[in-house]
């Protein structure tokens, strides 16, 4: 049963508005750049959260965590300029520090309910094998934003009316069942904005990370293009798209 089009919603790629909501102000970038120029080109709006401050991103000689949070503001206002990036809004908690899930929930409650987007990106909290405190707790508050942004009970209205977003798409996913195709040009713009984090990516590494990001995208294409009669390559970024009636008691969302 596919809940989505039982409420009619329309795909990833045709909706106006997206609020993409990333714990570190790269992993927009790493996970859906490629979707995000797409939407670009069909005219959505498109608004960046960005929920920590990033001060523990450091790499080689900067020791002074102030210094890595402006370095790391900067690169993400010039990636968000190449994928045409509306508005951005940062949520200023600290890079895996100490704070409460439902803090971020109730910033987020406020942030779909005053920007009314038809789709949230998120980073996914159940994916297995994710240590990093800031993507599981980033993850859980967004889903508690979006099956809750409706509730004036819990959370009573202060400036915009209650609000439901209709869907949320996780990214850095084990359970895909939407793979956006990329174009070579895409996947090169792609690498483009990640490579606009300096601080994170200039570096040693970065070949093999390059590598990496080649490598998992090509595989992403093939699970859709695998038993096409004619073999071909190309770029995929996976997705778990969800309604939002998805987010509580329901089973089959596993597999959905
Ligand atoms: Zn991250």
């Amino acid at each position: 049963m596919n809940i989505q089009s039982l409420l009619g919603l329309p795909d990833v790629l045709t909706v106006k508005k997206v609020v993409a909501v990333q714990p570190h102000p790269d992993d927009i970038e790493v996970n859906i750049a490629g979707t995000l120029l797409q939407l670009h080109r069909t005219g959505c709006e498109i608004v960046f959260v960005t929920v920590t401050d990033g001060r523990a991103g450091a790499w080689g000689d900067v020791q002074d965590a102030d210094e890595i949070v402006r370095i790391r503001e900067t690169e993400r206002i010039e990636a968000g300029k190449l994928l045409g990036v509306h508005k951005h809004i940062t949520l200023g908690f600290p890079d895996g520090g100490e704070y409460a899930v439902s803090d971020v929930t109730a910033k987020l409650v406020a942030v779909f309910r005053e920007e009314k987007p038809d789709l949230v990106f998120s980073v996914d909290p159940w994916m297995p094998y994710e240590a990093h405190p800031d993507h599981v707790k980033v993850g859980q508050a967004v889903s508690q934003a979006v099956l809750f942004a409706n509730n004036a009970i819990l959370h009573p209205v202060v400036s915009a009316a209650p609000f439901q977003v209709p869907q949320i798409a996780f990214y850095a996913t084990s359970y895909p069942n939407r793979f956006v195709e990329l174009t070579e040009e895409d996947f090169q713009h792609k690498l483009n904005a990640i490579l606009t984090h300096r601080s994170q990516f200039d570096n040693e590494m970065w070949p093999f990370i390059q590598q990496y990001f080649a490598v998992a995208a090509k595989e992403a294409y093939q699970v859709v293009h695998k038993d096409d009669s004619v073999s071909s390559e190309g770029y995929a970024e996976p997705l778990k798209v969800l309604s939002h009636l998805q987010l509580h008691s329901i089973p089959s969302t596993l597999y959905s």
